[in-house]
């Protein structure tokens, strides 16, 4: 008998396996994955650590995660500055004096201000109830119909009319030249990739991959007495309630022999012909070189395309639309029932979660659990 099971060695597993276990609990976790570290998992090719699950760049504003994952791993100084390519032109992101500049020939902050209220106002949107009017009165129409609305419809399969406000509010508008993807204080990766980083969590620690929690239910229970649940929640319940949708992503990795592909870690194609969403180049987010500091010789490129997520593919993101946000409230309330059972994590929770806030959930998790157990 152990303390906590745990399922899933993702970020979410992996923070409350760590805390749980350095505090002197007894853990253990399950995946049905052969390896660990979920969906933030590195596997090195060609001497590149490829992003198998899609880019993931660990940015946060909060002091105290920071400080928790420097423990396990070094964090070098890599800065998201994706580029987008609408048509083969050429624009920083996120938007910035940089993009407004190519756009429309603006040189100051006011006249780029003064673009943006003019076409907001002859759109006529006061207060923005969909995704396409949060978009155009934050950077206008042309910058929603050339870097905004293909893409999007192409990431979430829905047409940006339909899509909640908040997804377009991750990215920051900036009047400053600053092609900084986030406006997190503190960014990186970590140096030798993101597997390295859970496994040093993980260390110690009993970890037992490719079993499969919900097939073997029953006798898994039976090896703890509380269970820290990170998977889907409507698959927890067998789906009785209907499933909630998530969009999924393919990706099409190749080895090329080259050293530089397209220059940057990530490329967006914001136009809706092109297939994919983006082509992402892993050797530059540890700018080109080994763990030993040489150049590559080659270069590992992922075209990433979205599409619908059906029961058996991977579920990447949430679609937090008001049809799944009110089933997502049913099976929450059914959760809620479960005991000694905590739901938590992107898949558990249902929620579109950076990787810091993923860890600060734990963390707060964490720290609950120790309350109620003194
Ligand atoms: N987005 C866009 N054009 C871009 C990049 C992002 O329209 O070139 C929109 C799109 O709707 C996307 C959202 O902004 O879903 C959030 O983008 P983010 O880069 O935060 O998504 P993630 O990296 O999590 O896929």
């Amino acid at each position: 008998m152990v303390d906590y099971l745990i399922v899933g060695a993702g970020l979410y597993g992996a923070t409350m396996a760590e805390r749980l276990s350095h505090e002197g609990k007894k853990v253990v976790v399950v995946d049905k994955r052969p390896h660990v570290a979920g969906n933030v998992y590195t596997e090195n090719i060609e001497g590149i650590n490829v992003h198998k699950y899609g880019a993931h760049i660990f940015h946060t504003n909060n002091k105290d995660v920071w400080m928790y994952v420097q423990q396990f791993a070094e964090f070098n100084r890599f800065t998201n500055s994706p580029v987008a390519n609408y048509k083969g032109e050429l624009f920083s992101l996120p938007f910035n004096m940089y993009t407004f500049n190519k756009m429309w020939g603006v040189v100051t902050p006011e006249d780029a201000a003064e673009k943006i209220e003019e076409q907001r106002h002859a759109a006529g949107i006061s207060e923005p109830k969909n995704l396409e009017e949060q978009a155009i009165s934050l950077v206008g129409t042309d910058i929603y119909e050339k870097l905004i609305k293909g893409y999007t419809q192409k990431q979430w399969g829905r047409q940006c009319s339909e899509l909640p406000t908040f997804i377009i509010k991750r990215l920051p508008v900036r009047l400053t030249f600053d092609n900084n993807y986030f406006n997190a204080l503190y960014q990186g990766i970590p140096v030798g990739g993101y597997t390295k980083m859970v496994e040093k969590m993980l260390d110690g620690i009993e970890v037992r991959l490719g079993v499969d929690y919900l097939e073997n239910k029953a006798e898994l229970n039976m090896l703890a007495d509380k269970v820290i649940y990170t998977g889907p929640i409507d698959a927890y319940f067998g789906y009785k309630l209907g499933t909630l949708e998530y969009r999924s992503v393919r990706f099409e990795t190749e080895v090329l022999d080259k050293p530089n592909f397209q220059g940057n870690a990530a490329v967006n194609y914001t136009d809706a012909d092109t297939p994919w969403t983006r082509i992402i180049e892993h050797k530059w987010f540890e700018f080109g070189k080994d763990e030993n500091g040489n150049d590559l010789p080659k270069t590992v490129i992922s075209r990433e395309y979205s599409s619908e997520w059906k029961v058996g593919d991977e579920p990447y993101y949430p679609v937090n639309d008001e049809r799944n946000s009110k089933l997502y409230a049913k099976y929450k309330a059914l959760a809620d029932k479960e005991y000694n059972v905590i739901f938590g994590g992107r898949l558990a929770e249902y929620r579109y979660y950076d990787m810091d806030t993923v860890i600060a959930a734990a963390l707060n998790m964490f720290k609950d659990l120790e309350y109620s157990d003194n």
